[in-house]
């Protein structure tokens, strides 16, 4: 069972409180901040707090204060009661790293509720990468988040954040802190917005500037991409409000985002997107000097799978081959659907050599592999035209090669490898 501490000095709050999580959770009740205090010194295992702003002894905002102070309690989410509405509290509140600011006097049966909520914890209605470089905000922050069933992902500074969007997290809004040490938010959100794997995440700047600065505080961060804000102090309901609007949008973004750049059958890059990563690699590696190869892969005899199968299982047959296609080849390859029944491989940094060993192990994976459907076992085969960067290559001679390579390999009797070198020409990789 969940432990609770409850400090409140008025006795009708205390039973109040009591009569209504009796049963559900644990508590240990307080008559004033001092003794809770006290008590903290020794027993500090408590999973939520929920303290009266005002008593004797010791106030709520002082017990707090020591809590995420030396008794070292920050990550113990607090909950503050208070009959005031006063935005000074609220900054307070914040500033302290309280959780939730609660108006008294609340109904019965709000508190359980409340803490039902926070402790059921099925966080699925988005990702929020929250980057805030106060440590104490941010536990506040993804307390929050986790309230209302949104997953946050901690990060604390700006370039935390861009290496975490690197590793591939599924991000749908990005909560920044425009007052980030290190490079500003401002700067992290322009860099954010100019790459075209990650400008489509909402960015919701979050600022505790003074009313004076912030119209212009808002002018920068809009123009640096910055898509909502949250003011500090803010408001729970209105917090969550803009939160989930940014994921909204994020989530439908993205989809719009991988219908527009991947093929609907099989999930691969479309052929527009593997140009758009063809021309960009091509110019990196003439700049750069690297090597680049190309693969472009077609399925044979595919037209006699359709007729005797039917053109449902022909779909089911490509979709295969695209998996089968993405476990052989590694990470830092790309791969796509060209169109119909041919797919495609761009190998960075892989010489002609490397790329003919990358293809026959595609080829004999395809080929060892069988696909069962409905008590149906289908087997295909493929052949593959490889090619590599040289001088004096554009893209249209670069892609040509393995097209013409694919050609000699389908001629001289398909299910194999050809590729086509400077030196050597159109030739058979040795299996
Ligand atoms: P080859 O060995 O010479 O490549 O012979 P093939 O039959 O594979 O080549 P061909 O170009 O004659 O036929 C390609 C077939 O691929 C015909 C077409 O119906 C089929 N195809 C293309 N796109 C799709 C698709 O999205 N789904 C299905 N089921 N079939 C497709
Ligand atoms: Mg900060
Ligand atoms: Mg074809
Ligand atoms: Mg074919």
């Amino acid at each position: 069972m969940k432990r609770i501490l409850v400090c409140d000095d008025s006795d009708f709050v205390r039973k109040f409180i009591k009569r209504e999580l009796e049963g559900f959770y644990e508590m240990e009740i307080f008559t004033d901040g001092l003794a809770a205090y006290e008590f903290l010194k020794h027993d500090k295992d408590f999973d939520f707090a929920v303290i009266d702003g005002e008593m004797p002894n010791m106030n709520g905002w002082e017990l707090i204060r020591k809590m995420k102070g030396d008794l070292e309690l920050e990550r113990l989410p607090s909950v503050i009661l208070t009959a005031s509405d006063d935005d000074y509290f609220k900054g307070l509140a914040f500033d302290l790293g309280v959780f939730d600011y609660m108006k008294k006097p609340f109904k019965s049966g709000d508190l359980l509720k409340y803490l039902n909520s926070f402790f059921k914890g099925n966080i699925n209605k988005g990702v929020v990468l929250v980057v805030e470089d106060s440590k104490l905000q941010n536990h506040t922050i993804s307390q929050q988040l986790n309230l209302k069933h949104i997953k946050p992902i901690s990060v604390y500074s700006g370039e935390e954040a861009i290496e975490t969007l690197l590793k591939g997290e599924t991000v749908d809004t990005i909560l920044l802190d425009l007052h980030l040490s290190g490079a500003s938010g401002f700067q992290i959100a322009k860099a954010l917005k100019k790459d075209s794997r990650y400008g489509y995440i909402p960015i919701i700047g979050i600022t505790a500037a003074s009313d004076r600065v912030r119209t212009e505080m808002m002018k920068e961060a809009f123009e640096s991409g910055v898509d909502d804000f949250i003011s500090k102090p803010y408001n729970i309901i209105e917090f969550s409000a803009r939160i989930m609007a940014g994921i909204k949008r994020g989530k439908l973004v993205r989809k719009f985002k991988e219908e527009s750049e991947l093929d609907y059958l099989t999930k691969l890059y479309n052929r527009r997107t593997l140009f758009r990563m063809l021309n960009h690699l091509f110019s990196s590696s003439l700049r750069y000097k690297n090597k680049l190869s190309f693969l472009m892969i077609d399925i044979d005899h595919f037209k006699t799978v359709n007729d005797t199968y039917g053109h449902f299982m022909g779909d089911e047959v490509l979709k295969s081959l695209a998996h089968t296609l993405v476990s052989s080849i590694r990470n830092s390859d790309i791969s796509g659907r060209f169109g119909g029944e041919e797919f495609c491989v761009i190998l960075p940094h892989t010489d002609i050599n490397n790329a003919s060993i990358a293809a026959e192990k595609i080829r004999k994976n395809v080929e060892k592999e069988t696909i069962k459907i409905d008590n149906q076992e289908i087997s295909i085969t493929i052949s593959i035209g490889v090619s590599s960067m040289q001088g004096g290559d554009n893209i249209d001679t670069f892609i040509k090669r393995a097209d013409d390579a694919l050609y000699e390999a389908k001629e001289s009797g398909r299910n194999r490898v050809c590729y086509y070198d400077k030196e050597r020409g159109i030739a058979a990789f040795n299996k």
